[in-house]
């Protein structure tokens, strides 16, 4: 039989891909000012959901105000090291231009969201992500109020 795909005419080795993709919102509430959620279990669940097991999922906070990334899950880290870090960084009380267009007060918020960066991406093996045993997911949230957030899980693989 002749393939209609120039490029596949000559190859006599086909190889034939199956990709799969499976994509979810999560949906989390937070309080805001550096609030930090676990959301491990959420991505869990919705990888053992799917029928993937072998792939990468891309998890992306929708919205400027909030960033994605791992850290280890515990009280100092979850409640005061990286709140203190993101201070550093992007102090809270510091004069924000951004504040002058849209007259609101969350300046710090949107240049805290784009260091920390909306998105992450985790190897799938044999169904389970790869992170470390001390390793969580979570989402930051360093807006100004509370916030429901939506993140798009999305699945990726065979
Ligand atoms: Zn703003």
């Amino acid at each position: 039989m002749r393939c209609e795909f120039p490029a596949l005419q000559q190859p006599s080795i086909f190889l034939i891909l199956l990709v799969m993709i499976k994509t979810e919102k999560i949906k989390v509430k937070t309080a805001g000012n550096c609030d930090i959620v676990n959301i491990t279990e959420q991505v869990s669940k919705a990888i053992g959901q799917s029928d993937i097991t072998n792939g990468t999922v891309t998890l992306f906070n929708v919205g400027s105000t909030a960033g994605i990334t791992t850290t280890e899950y515990e009280p100092g880290l979850v409640n005061y090291d990286i709140a203190a870090a993101f201070e550093k960084i992007a102090p809270r009380n510091a004069r924000y231009e951004h504040e002058k267009t849209w007259h609101d007060d969350n300046g710090h918020s949107h240049v805290r969201a784009s260091v920390l960066g909306p998105s992450l991406s985790v190897p799938v093996i044999d169904g389970q992500m790869t992170l470390g045993t001390w390793q969580q997911i979570i989402l930051v949230d360093f807006d100004t109020r509370p916030r429901t957030r939506t993140i798009i899980c999305q699945i990726i693989g065979e």
